[in-house]
């Protein structure tokens, strides 16, 4: 199975494969750049190339580039809506050059100003940003519905992927505490929910699935990871995504509340209830 976590590149990509061989991942995310400023990381390739060499041997998965959280791409705003436009933009042909697979955002808030603006706003955005000619695979999060969050619902995703041109290069994350928190039945009714994916977006648009457990109640809109385990989710349900047919394939990546210790820990216990 592919199952990794979150990991810094602060220290270069060599690195941070490194980390993830120690703690026993083949997949693994990092941040497109410095979640919190908005300075990119210059390309490093011989970095990259060692990385790769890492990868290879090992047989890992995809990796899997996520955002920074700042960015917002349903804004009515001109400078911050520019600025999610230029930062992501930036870093799609960045992870293209160096030949990630996948680079996931979350879609956006539209702030007051109704689901369908941001939609339009957010979809507006990825036709200025994505061209046609490249190869990484930008993902839409499933989002809890906390605020203002787009693209809490299959039918918003969609509304997206139906307004982008080239949509053959937008896929799904899904992250399992917030489609539990958004009101999707992950826990008693995974293969409705399955279901419902695929006759609303299309199950071949899932392509990566961030693997956490929830502090927040079922349906709360409330983003809160827990632990595996030690959520609303629980170990039973957990144990049943990471074996379901339609998702036992595709990577998994941890966005657990731990250190490195810790998702070690959280590996381990995972590939113990692959059945
Ligand atoms: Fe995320
Ligand atoms: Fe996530
Ligand atoms: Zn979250």
């Amino acid at each position: 199975m592919y199952i990794g976590c979150h990991l810094s590149i602060a220290k270069g990509y060599e690195n941070a494969a490194k980390a993830a061989l120690d703690i026993g991942a083949n997949v693994f995310q990092f941040f497109s750049r410095n979640p919190r400023g908005s300075s990119s990381k210059e390309l490093d390739l011989e970095d990259i190339d060692k990385m790769n060499t890492i990868l290879k041997e090992n047989e890992f998965g995809p990796l899997l580039a996520h955002a920074p959280y700042i960015i917002n791409l349903a804004s009515y705003k001109g400078n911050i809506y520019g600025m999610a436009k230029g930062i992501l933009k930036e870093d799609y042909e960045r992870l293209n050059k160096l030949g990630i697979p996948y680079f996931t955002f979350h879609p956006g808030n539209h702030v007051g100003k109704g689901a369908e603006y941001g939609i339009q706003r957010i979809a507006d955005a990825l036709n200025e940003i994505i061209t046609g000619n490249e190869n990484t695979i930008l993902l839409l999060e499933t989002m809890a519905g906390q605020g203002t969050e787009v693209g809490h619902t299959f039918e918003e995703m969609r509304a997206i992927i139906d307004k982008v041109k080239h949509n053959e290069l937008l896929g799904i994350c899904l992250d399992t505490c917030h489609i539990h928190a958004a009101g999707y039945n992950i826990v008693e009714e995974l293969d409705m929910v399955l279901d419902e994916f695929d006759k609303t977006i299309g199950i071949d648009r899932l392509k990566a699935i961030h693997l956490n457990d929830s502090m927040m109640e079922y349906g709360s809109k409330k983003d809160r990871h827990a632990k595996i385990g030690e959520g609303t989710i629980g170990i039973d349900a957990i144990k049943n995504i990471i074996n379901y047919p339609q998702l036992r394939d595709l990577p998994f990546y941890l966005e657990t509340p731990n250190e490195l210790k810790g998702y070690k820990e959280e590996i381990e216990l995972l590939k113990g209830l692959r059945s």
